[in-house]
């Protein structure tokens, strides 16, 4: 099948950093014909195939993203399985997980296996399914989890529809506490973030434009600690933190107890920028959860140093530019991330002097898929080669009309960043190679998965 095009190669002379097996040396990276790892050995053994020099480059587990908006069935005009992966892996992710607020929803095993299907004809990366928690994506009732999981779903979401009662939680925590799953949660309290478009604070203020109270991310997390406390155990990951009182929150409950099991994910947006950005980039800045003040970005930072943020994740949400033309109360809320992410982290975070590379990648490729046992974020003689590499250096500035997403909703752009992917190598083939995506490697591809 897709190997027999692979031809083997050895990566040469990069730093190669695996986080999950604490390795972080120079070494050369042999890949065989099969498209495993064949092996890592110390820079200098005789290469096997082709030799792909990559003196100065990082060379890692290919990215894992479990917080991605494909939007395949029904927003095909945002985004679709095979532009959202073209994204993915121009941005080094060979493995994402895609969420369920689709139309209709991802809520029934029918509509899995439907997706799943089109992710085989047309997906350029590893995708991972997220279940809808409730029918419909309605509130109303929760969905069959059992028979999601067996579907093939990742784990279970309410993202986009965040549960509001703490009954419904409770029955949502327990019905996926015997999969071993955590329930993947979007920490909202309706009554509190009500009609808000962005943070409520100055310049929700100084716009007049209806602001979302920042209290309604920790209301939610109270109610589902709550929830928790009576499910034998449960496990629940918080989605995209957003504020300091949330850190604050989650480093009491696990300072307090330890009768359940919270992880907490991150994007970039919440560790870089601040409401301020709505003043610069309008529309292209709404997003939810919105971005917050200089003291939560400040805490989100921290936490994602220190440890208690575990996982980053982009939250790549695309949407049209006309969408986003309607203004900051009709624009939908979302921002693109696949293809700058790498940029960003390694900007705000490496070359500030806060966190080391290993512990960077850490976040974006053991960790999350640990968290939902997917068969990615290593690297393993023998194990299917996956493989990221980086030029922690290359400056660049981000130009939105250069996506492969179809969004170009960022408030990043025009942003000078420092650090790019440079190759995405998925189960040996290269799919990006010298930062340009490989297009004819995925037609050898498509032919050969035809047969
Ligand atoms: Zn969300």
């Amino acid at each position: 099948m897709e190997q027999q095009n692979s031809q083997a190669f050895t990566l040469t002379g990069g730093r190669v950093i695996d986080p999950a097996n604490g390795r972080d040396e120079l070494a050369d990276v042999a890949v065989e014909q099969t498209g495993r790892i064949a092996w890592i050995k110390p820079s200098g053994a005789p290469p096997i195939g082709e030799e792909v020099p990559v003196e100065g480059l990082v060379v890692c587990p290919g990215l894992v993203d479990i917080h991605v908006h494909l939007r395949e069935p029904g927003f095909e005009h945002k985004e679709t399985v095979a532009t959202g992966t073209r994204a993915a892996v121009a941005g080094g992710f060979t493995t994402v997980c895609c969420m369920p607020n689709t139309n209709p929803p991802l809520d029934r095993p029918q509509r899995i296996a439907e997706l799943q299907q089109t992710i085989a004809e047309e997906a350029w990366s590893n995708v991972y399914v997220l279940g809808a928690a409730t029918v419909g994506n309605q509130r109303r009732e929760l969905t069959d989890f059992d028979a999601l999981l067996e579907a093939g779903c990742a784990s279970i979401t309410d993202d986009a529809a965040p549960l509001q009662s703490t009954s419904q939680m409770q029955q949502a925590l327990a019905k996926l506490a015997a999969s071993g799953r955590p329930f993947l949660a979007h920490l909202e309290d309706e009554e509190l973030s009500g009609e808000g478009v962005i943070n409520a604070g100055a310049v929700s203020h100084q716009l007049q434009v209806p602001g979302q109270s920042s209290h309604s991310e920790v209301a939610a997390l109270r109610r589902w600690a709550q929830a928790a406390a009576s499910v034998p155990q449960a496990r629940l990951h918080l989605l995209h933190v957003s504020t300091a009182e949330t850190v604050a929150e989650a480093q009491m409950l696990r300072a307090g107890n330890t009768f359940f099991q919270l992880s907490l994910e991150t994007a970039p947006h919440y560790f870089c920028l601040t409401e301020e950005a709505i003043l610069e980039s309008g529309a292209d800045a709404k997003v939810n959860p919105p971005l917050r003040t200089e003291r939560d970005r400040q805490a989100i930072l921290e936490a994602v140093i220190d440890g208690d943020i575990q996982i980053i994740a982009t939250d790549h949400a695309p949407h049209t530019p006309p969408e986003k033309a309607q203004g900051l109360i009709d624009a939908p809320a979302g921002l693109t991330g696949l293809e700058i992410c790498v940029g960003v982290v390694l900007t705000h975070l490496f070359h500030t002097g806060r966190l080391g590379l290993s512990e960077i990648l850490a976040k974006m490729t053991c960790n999350p898929a640990v968290l939902l046992g997917l068969p990615a974020g290593t690297l393993t003689p023998g194990g299917p080669a996956d493989i990221t590499i980086i030029d922690p250096y290359k400056q660049w500035v981000v130009d939105p009309a250069h996506f492969y997403s179809k969004g170009r909703n960022t408030p990043f752009a025009g942003h000078k960043l420092r650090g790019r992917t440079w190759g995405t190598i998925k189960t040996g083939q290269f799919l990006v190679r010298e930062g340009e995506l490989c297009e004819d490697a995925k037609l050898k591809d498509r032919v050969s998965t035809d047969d």
